[in-house]
């Protein structure tokens, strides 16, 4: 057996009960195969890759707070500070009662490969809790924010781990955050991002994740002499990601049909109206089934089916393994032409084959959505000049680095004989640069 597989066993072996981590190792080590076999020699001697999946640290702390009826709740926080090697560990806090170790794994794993997309000097993180701010007051949420940060305060700084959002995580949430660590250590720094725009936080980071989607599946498309104008999208989600997805995409001339939340999915032919969604999920915070009200013709379905649609593009924005081989057969037979992930390993391994297989254009969520972290990165940065950009120059900074994106995955796929395959793209340019440092750093 190959290296690989070797580490791919011990993985499986030593985190026994994480599948999602599984998946996300074999996702990324089995497009590694040519790079590791050219370079197997050193990369065992250097034990590169049993470094590479363990963890630098992986920290579990009890969380209670007091409900508004006096009640004490008692949830589990995490943060997996997975590896620093060229830059300090960056990424998103998840608050979602399917939060466990295996699933913060998973999604700190990838992110270091992410982070060395974006080419800005950011290593690998990620955290969370199974806390549920759905159907939560303010003053309930603010007590679950205060007591996870008075434990996480220790282990985050602005050199050390800058956490972000993620489902769950939005502008509040931060906002308490951030306001119980600078209570707490009397530092006003960049140690989170998502900010307040009046307290350090960057213009144009809400809709970062979901432009950077769209200025990313329209290089690949232009690259593969497909316009975007046009074309019809389906879209799942309705949440940060989803929505602002959704307003580049009709800023560039396609229609979007399509946005699902855990409860339904709605169809308007004519296109979403943005305005309507934004209220609904962003103001309200209500569920998808008000959608109707707003727009009488367009039609709600509760549960799955959101891939069945007619559609050319398909971008999955709400969250892992929502689309799966049915589903992937599903887009291929009513002629889908690009798949491109907003949210993180959205597709199945074999649905992402299955396209690949098809002909389909496959954008893996590491290289797609690297557009939220890279902008949290330029919110690093003014903090650090102390000095806020304008909208119109975060959004070019963010339009260059996913063009970039596309065109350093595009050339390592084809580097290493595996053209068009953007997976394998990704995976290496990603892995590249983080081997390289781990290597030049010694044995840590
Ligand atoms: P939000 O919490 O804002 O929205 C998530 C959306 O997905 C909601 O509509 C939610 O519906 C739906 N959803 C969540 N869980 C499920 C589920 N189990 N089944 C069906 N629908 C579900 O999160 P974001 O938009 O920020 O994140 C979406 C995805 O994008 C995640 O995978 C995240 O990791 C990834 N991502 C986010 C980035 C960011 O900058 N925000 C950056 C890079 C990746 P409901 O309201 O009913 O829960």
């Amino acid at each position: 057996m190959g290296y690989v597989d070797d580490v791919i066993k011990m993985v499986i072996k030593k985190n026994p009960a994480e599948p999602e981590f599984h998946q996300a190792v074999k996702e990324v080590l089995e497009s590694l195969r040519a790079v590791v076999d050219a370079n197997e020699e050193k990369y065992r001697r250097e034990a590169l890759l049993e470094r590479l999946v363990e963890p630098d640290r992986q920290i579990k702390f009890r969380v209670p707070w007091v409900d508004d009826r006096g009640q004490v709740q008692v949830n589990t926080g995490y943060r997996v500070q997975f590896n620093n090697a060229i830059g300090p560990y960056k990424g998103g806090l998840r608050l979602h009662p399917s939060v466990n170790l295996g699933i913060i794994k998973f999604l700190g794993f990838e992110q270091i490969f992410k982070n060395s997309l974006t080419g800005l000097p950011i290593g690998g993180g990620k955290g969370g809790s199974d806390f549920d701010p759905k159907g939560k007051s303010d003053r309930e949420v603010l007590a679950f924010c205060t007591s996870f940060v008075s434990e996480l305060y220790k282990y985050i700084g602005a050199d050390v781990d800058v956490p972000a959002g993620d489902i769950g995580t939005g502008a509040r949430e931060i906002g308490y955050m951030f306001g119980t660590y600078k209570k707490i250590t009397g530092s006003f720094e960049g140690v989170f991002t998502g900010k307040g725009l009046t307290y350090g936080g960057s213009l144009a980071r809400t809709e970062a994740t979901g432009y950077g989607l769209l200025y990313l599946t329209q290089e690949m498309l232009k690259f593969n002499g497909i316009d975007i104008k046009g074309k019809t999208i389906a879209i799942s989600g309705a949440g940060n990601v989803a929505i602002y997805a959704a307003q580049k995409a009709e800023q560039l001339g396609a229609t979007v049909v399509t946005a699902s939340d855990s409860n339904g999915w709605i169809y308007d032919p004519e296109g979403i109206d943005i305005a309507a969604l934004r209220e609904i999920k962003e103001v309200k915070r209500a569920r998808l089934t008000e959608y109707k009200k707003y727009r009488p013709k367009s039609e709600y379905y509760e549960g799955k089916g959101i891939w069945t649609v007619q559609c050319d593009i398909a971008l999955p924005c709400a969250t892992q393994n929502e689309l799966t081989i049915e589903d992937a057969k599903a887009l291929v037979a009513n002629g889908c032409i690009a798949v491109a992930e907003g949210a993180n390993m959205p597709t199945t391994l074999d649905a992402t084959q299955f396209l690949q297989e098809h002909g389909v254009l496959f954008a893996p969520g590491k290289a797609a959505n690297a557009g939220g972290v890279a902008t949290s990165a330029l919110e690093m940065t003014q903090n650090s000049e102390r000095l806020s950009w304008t909208f119109e120059e975060v959004d070019s900074k963010l339009q260059q680095i996913m063009v970039n994106i596309f065109h350093n995955i595009e050339d390592a796929a084809s580097r290493y004989n595996a053209k068009g395959n953007y997976v394998v793209g990704a995976n290496i340019a990603g892995f590249e640069k983080v081997a390289n440092a781990m290597i030049s750093q010694g044995i840590w």
